[in-house]
């Protein structure tokens, strides 16, 4: 398939043919038609390297308000350096979007510096979930409205202590929103996060 017949829309189709992309990968190709046809949860076994950021990077840029600057899209990450890179990407992914503002939330740099940035009107938040969790708890971020929450490498957030963090930044957020979970295993406490979490998630395997 091409990433026109996925169904990604122009500016976005701009942005890929800007970076040279020419066919979509694997894990794009299952997951890009699903998100963009129906508000869905999915659970996605994909390894780092296979274009997963993509997968879930152009559908978040595609459904999102642009002209609001509510905080709709959420992203959780496990390190610092996937942060950075993930919201790097992103921001390529939507430079043809007007008014996009990404903002990365990571331990170990100033946090006021960070809250100014959210201040100003983040559509999506990219951020690892210690930070994440400290920010919320002092009012400086509200994801009360997010529609759309990732948790990338699920199993390694896990595997680094932060199922308390993350269990706390989700009860403030929606219900109804959705959450696309990201994985390259399934042990047992990342399917436990996706029962609690999760309503009947498509499973997608690359
Ligand atoms: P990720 O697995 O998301 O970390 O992506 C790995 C790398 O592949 C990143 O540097 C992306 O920019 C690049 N990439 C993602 N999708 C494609 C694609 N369809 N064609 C070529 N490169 C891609």
């Amino acid at each position: 398939a091409t990433f026109k017949e996925l169904g990604l829309e122009d500016n976005l189709l701009q942005a890929i043919s800007d970076m040279g992309f020419e066919t979509p990968s694997d894990v794009q190709e299952k997951t890009i038609p699903i998100l963009l046809q129906k508000e869905t949860d999915i659970v996605s076994l994909a390894q780092t390297g296979t274009g997963k950021t993509a997968a879930f990077g152009f559908p978040m840029l595609q459904k999102i308000q642009i002209e609001s600057r509510t905080t709709q899209g959420l992203i959780l990450s496990p390190t610092r350096e996937l942060c950075l890179q993930i919201t790097k990407e992103i921001e390529s992914y939507g430079k043809h979007k007007k008014g996009l503002n990404v903002v990365a939330v990571y331990g170990g740099a100033s946090i006021s510096d960070q809250a100014r940035q959210i201040k100003k009107g983040a559509q999506i938040i990219v951020a690892t979930p210690g930070r994440m969790k400290d920010m919320i708890g002092r009012g400086m971020i509200d994801i009360s409205k997010i529609e759309y929450c990732v948790l990338d490498e699920a199993d390694e957030m896990l595997n680094m202590g932060f199922y308390e963090d993350i269990t706390e930044i989700l009860s403030h957020s929606p219900k109804d929103k959705s959450t696309w979970l990201f994985s390259a295993t399934m042990p047992k406490d990342v399917a436990k996060i996706a029962k609690k979490f999760m309503h009947s998630p498509v499973e997608i395997t690359v």
